[in-house]
């Protein structure tokens, strides 16, 4: 194993216990992924704690999900993380979560695509919500192909999120951003009134993306 997996691995198991440690998953849910090289992908294995994994019980499989290496079973939403590889060769990492207020959101039927926060707009533009899917069917892969090719971060309907990234580390900020945003959006909804941005305010923020490259693909 080369240095950089073995550093990938570490930073594999943090993430993973900060996810565990922030709510956004419980149990055994939730799944990371990275892709080491152009036909080596690292995951979590299915069945355990992401709060609690340690760097030797990743699975190594190939693009196509054929298990190289590893003591455990790939994450049964592995398919979820290689259709995105496949889709996007611009990306190298990607996270699923079960972030809670994400998840609220799309039960209740709060419109995440609302363009309330600044920040929010300047990474995610509006943040979709994907059609259902029965978890660890296959289904996924599906109701996400769509929604990859335009953008880095998305809801799946009463399941959870997922979000991409050209490291580990950008995947999981986008996964704590996306949150927050969802948890304003909740208490918002509580009070029943929710206010926009304006044109004139959306050209200003997207001015400065440009000023600063942010490269994040986003759904307008
Ligand atoms: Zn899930």
């Amino acid at each position: 194993m080369s240095s950089s997996e073995n550093a990938l691995r570490k930073e594999m198991v943090f993430i993973g216990k900060q996810m565990h440690d922030k709510g956004f998953v419980s149990a055994s849910d939730g799944n990371i992924a990275c892709r080491v090289s152009n036909n080596r992908v690292i995951s979590t294995p299915s069945g355990k704690s992401k709060g609690f994994l340690s760097p030797g019980d990743l699975v190594v499989t190939d693009l196509n999900g054929k298990k190289i290496s590893g003591k455990g079973k790939p994450t049964s939403e592995l398919e979820l993380h290689l259709a995105a590889f496949k889709e996007r060769p611009d990306i190298r990492a990607s996270i699923h979560s079960h972030a809670p207020f994400a998840v609220a959101c799309s039960v209740a039927g709060i419109d995440l695509g609302k363009i309330v926060l600044p920040e929010a707009y300047m990474i995610f533009g509006r943040v979709p919500v994907t059609p259902y899917a029965t978890p660890s069917s296959g289904e996924s892969p599906k109701v996400t192909a769509e929604f990859i090719k335009k953008c880095d971060a998305m809801v799946i309907d009463r399941h959870g999120t997922f979000t991409v990234g050209k490291t580990l580390m950008e995947a999981y900020m986008k996964l704590e951003k996306l949150e927050h945003f969802a948890f304003i959006m909740f208490i918002c909804s509580l009070k029943g009134r929710i206010k926009t941005l304006n044109r004139q305010q959306l050209r200003k923020i997207d001015e400065i993306r440009r000023k600063y490259g942010l490269s994040t693909m986003r759904y307008i």
